[in-house]
Parts: structure tokens; sequence; C-alpha cells
């Protein structure tokens, strides 16, 4: 019997298992790809963009120089992480299809945005990121089975068990992380809902014999929209046509010959078609992210359309948030309650993820309502406001969850802090425990704080730049449970480590 089995060795599920791993449970991930790797999961067709928020989710795991070495990136996402101010971002994205300018981004607007070295997203692949995580994994002493389909589940308040052809797979907990399509949802029962979509896309790559018809880049037009990427022939499509094209059905040449002069609105001949993908816009969401002894992350628990690229850092976000909740639980050591935070915390960023698709849908309505949104947004973005309100939604630094407190840092993502000796508080995250930050010259928290060093890890000195505080409390996923002015409250500052770790010395 496993503490968990993960079903689904995606990036949300192997980022889980190292979570898990990590902190020390006994992790079995089944996964139905006899092999990893496939040309979808490679570039181009593979290419992700990670935001700075996943990206830090990386470096507080000791995985940065990995990732960046598997995803081909020779230079640092950041130049001089030890400078004193934070550079400017490198880049802000789109939001349907209008590309934002990174100089427009007003860094006043952002007060805790301190140097890292993980402050910009990075372009990769998926087998990057899997290959990264796959090899933590097993360094972590998780186990991968390939091959595997799990088809059927039971589950009572003890335990779970997944069953694969003629084998039962038994854990105390069974975590969904299988996919849009996944089957635990529906074995488990979870309730599924949303919105229907408005159009087909696809992503394709092919030959095009008179390629230079198509502009380079992000294309509104008025029948749609069409993405001509850096590789020759790695297109991307949105046919507004209601998402009626059957995605069980492999589309034709003639079918997307059709659909590509239809939405750019040119004479191009596709003249060959190598691999092939439709997906839709179609937005759904379980209503809660755990039933009894399962649980779900990644696209397994929300699906949306790609634009913007959210859906692999949504899932991630899950993994860093539910990790370290269910290895507490399964340990036995977790505060009352603590498991039920991960869906109070992360449904409603799923939630938030699904409308800022949708509206960019609406947006990209090749009609002469959606021109018209679109002029508006493309004003109103363009400004510096505009810019900024982008900025902070897609790089994940406006999440903030309700921890019911309203000290500003608390349920945000914390800023990487340093101490005079250099030490940063995303190195000291890498054990996985939570980090107990103290600048106060008495170092009023160490007896609190080392009651529960098995769980949170204390740190104590002067801070290059301590933003006002005296002390924070930070959860193992880098989220701020508790932060206290000068003065520090040492009172407070346990009853957040009781809330967040359980009481001293167990
Ligand atoms: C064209 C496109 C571009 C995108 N671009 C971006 C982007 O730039 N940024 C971004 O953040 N997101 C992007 N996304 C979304 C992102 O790729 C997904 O959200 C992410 O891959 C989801 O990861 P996952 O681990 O939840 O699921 P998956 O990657 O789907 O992994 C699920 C795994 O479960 C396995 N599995 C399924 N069923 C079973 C079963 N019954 N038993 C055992 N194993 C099973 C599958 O084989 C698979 O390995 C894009 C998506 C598309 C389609």
């Amino acid at each position: 019997m496993h503490d968990v089995v993960i079903v689904g060795a995606g990036p949300v599920g192997l980022f889980l298992a190292c979570e898990l791993g990590l902190a020390g449970c006994s992790v079995l991930v089944l996964e139905r790809d006899p092999e990893p790797g496939s040309p979808w999961r490679a570039d181009p067709l593979g290419m992700r963009g990670l935001s700075a928020g996943s990206v830090e989710a990386f470096y507080r795991r000791g995985m940065l120089r990995p990732l960046l070495t598997a995803s081909g990136v020779h230079d640092d996402p950041v130049p001089n992480p030890d400078a004193d101010e934070p550079s400017p971002p490198r880049g802000v994205g789109h939001f349907a299809g209008m590309v934002l300018d990174p100089a427009e981004v007003d860094l006043a607007a952002l007060p805790f945005r301190l140097p890292n070295p993980a402050m910009d997203g990075v372009l990769t692949n998926l087998e990057a990121v899997e290959t990264v995580l796959s090899e933590r994994a097993s360094e972590l002493g998780v186990e991968i089975r390939r091959g595997v389909t799990v088809s059927a589940i039971t589950h009572d308040d003890e335990s779970v068990v997944a069953y694969a052809g003629e084998h039962a797979y038994a854990a105390r907990w069974l975590v969904g992380c299988d996919g849009g399509r996944s089957a635990v949802r529906g074995l488990a029962g979870f309730e599924f809902v949303g919105t229907e979509p408005l159009f087909t896309g696809y992503v394709m790559l092919g030959t095009v014999a008179d390629p230079d018809g198509l502009s380079p880049g992000i294309n509104l037009t008025p029948t749609g929209m069409y993405l001509r990427m850096p590789t020759e022939g790695h297109i991307g499509m949105m046919d507004f046509d209601g998402g009626a094209f059957d995605r069980s059905r492999q589309p034709t040449l003639d079918h997307l010959q059709t659909v590509l002069r239809r939405v750019s609105g040119t004479g191009v001949t596709l003249s060959d078609v190598h691999l092939v993908s439709s997906f839709t816009d179609r937005a759904m969401q379980t209503t809660t992210y755990r039933l009894g002894r399962v649980l779900l992350a990644g696209d397994a628990a929300h699906i949306h359309s790609p634009l913007g690229g959210q859906g692999l850092n949504l899932g991630i976000g899950d993994a860093m948030n539910l990790g370290w909740k269910l290895a507490a639980t399964a340990h036995g050591h977790a505060p009352d309650g603590l498991l039920d935070t991960y869906t109070r915390e992360r449904h409603p960023i799923g939630a938030w993820v699904l409308d800022w698709t949708r509206a960019q849908a609406a947006v990209m309505r090749p009609d002469p309502h959606g021109q018209a949104l679109q002029g508006l947004l493309r004003d109103l973005l363009g400004t510096r406001d505009g810019t900024t309100h982008v900025f902070e939604k897609v790089s994940g630094s406006s999440i903030r969850y309700d921890l019911g407190s309203t000290q500003p840092l608390v349920g945000r993502n914390a800023p990487d802090l340093r101490l005079e000796d250099g030490t940063r508080l995303g190195e000291l995250l890498q054990d996985g425990r939570g980090v107990a930050l103290d600048f106060s010259t008495d170092r009023r928290l160490r007896d609190a704080a080392t009651g529960r060093q098995s769980r949170l890890r204390y740190a104590a000195g002067a801070a290059r730049n301590d933003l006002g505080l005296g002390a924070v409390l930070v959860r193992p996923d880098g989220i701020v449970a508790w932060a206290g002015d000068r003065d520090v409250d040492r009172k407070a500052f346990e009853r957040a480590a009781d809330q967040w770790f359980g009481k001293s010395g167990i």
C-alpha cells in the first residue's frame, strides 16, 4: 500500500510526485503511455511558455538550472539577481492576440517584486519539463510505471484502489493528474461544469507551398485567427464554427486547407500535413478538487482553450499547493482541515483562468461585436495600467489566497527575501519545509519555530530589504502565511504556525 497513487505522468503528475517524494511519502505514478516523449511533447509542437510563477516553483526546488539546460535556454532568465532593484520583465505575452509591450509595465505598482533568479518566464517544451521532473522524482524514490491505463477505481474511508487490466494498485490517497479527458474524474464521480465552445482550434506541422502568403506571429482576421510560428510549417488556427469539428475525427488535408484559407483570407496551399490535432475553447471545471480520498490536479480538474498559455502554469500551481498539504495529511501531522484548503484556494484560481480564456475567445470573435471589443481593448491594454494589469495576471503575481488577513503580503507568493549573508528565501525552501524568516535583533521567533523543525525551517538575520517587516512565515509552497511588523508579535506567529504546521513538538 502506497501513501499516494498518482494517475498520469504528465507535468502536473510528475511535479506532484516530486513534492510528495520530497516530503517522504511513498508514491506510485501510473502512466498510460509506454514510453516518455513523443513529437507532441518535443519542440515545436510541445513548446510551452512557463510563467515567472512556475519558473520560481522550479527554482524553489533546486530545479531551475536543470530546467534551463533541458529547455535549451543558455541565458539566465535574470541577468543580475543580486541587484538591489528588480529588472523589468522581458515579456508580457498577449491578450486575445494583442501583444503587449513589457516596457509599459509599471514596476512601481509591484511593491513586492524583489530580484530573484527566476523572475521571468521561460520558453520550454513538455518533454524538457517531464524529463527534469521524472529524473528528480526517481531520485526521491518515486516509482513510475508506464504502459498502465487506469480504467476503474474503488474508494472508501480507508483507502483507494486503482485498476488497470488485471492489476490493482492500493493507496491511502489517489490523485488524478490524467489530463483533460481524465478517467479518474468520471470514475470518482466529480461534477464537471462549464461552457460550450465558440471555436475549433488546430495546431499542425505541415508544408505550406507558398508560406510567405502567411504573416508571421498572431494574426486576427475578419474570419478568425491564424498563428505562423518561427518553425516553418508550424501553424495554429482558430475557426469560429461553434466548436463543431468533431475531435474524434482526424482532420484531413482538404479540411485543413479549407480552414486555413478561410481564417487567413489568403489562397495559400497546404501541400502536406505531418502532425495535426484539434481542440476547442470548451471551458469546464470540477465543482470540487477532492471527493474523499480522491483528488484532482491539472487539466483533470479544469479544461479551457490554450489562449494566453495558462494550463500548465495553473496545473503546476495546483501541484505546488496540494503536495505539502497531502504529505502532511498522509503523515498524520496536518492541522484540521488543511487538505480542504486545497480546493478553497485553487478552485477560484482555476475559475479565473477559465474566465480569462473565455474573455479572449469572446474578444477574438470575427464579427462586428468582436472587432468593436478588440478596438476598445487595444486602447485600454496599451496603457501603462492596462499592460501592468495583464502582466500581474499572466505572471501569477496577482494571485492572492484569502487567508483571512488584511496584511497585504499574506496569501501572496513570497518575494525572494534575502539575508545580509546572501541566503535567499528560494534556497531555504528547497527541502520542502516551510520557512520562518526572523529579522528581529533578539531572534524572537527562534523557540517557537524550532519546536516544529521537521516541518519548518528557521533562519534569522538582518535582511537586505525587509520590506518593512520584522518576520515572515512562508508555507512550503512559497505562500506567505503570516507577516509581522518590526515589533514582532510572537503570539501571532505561533497562532499562524499552529494553523499551517500543527502544534509545536509533534
Ligand atoms: C496547443 C497548446 C498550447 C499550449 N500552450 C501552453 C503554454 O504555453 N503554457 C501553459 O501553461 N499551458 C499551455 N497549454 C496547456 C498545457 O499543455 C496543459 O495544461 C498541460 O500539459 C496539462 O498537464 P497535465 O499534467 O495536467 O495533463 P497532461 O499533460 O495531459 O498529462 C496527463 C497524463 O496522464 C496520462 N493518462 C491519461 N489517462 C490516463 C489513464 N487512464 N491512466 C494512466 N495515465 C493516463 C496521459 O498519458 C498523460 O501523460 C497548451 C495546450 C495546448 C493544446
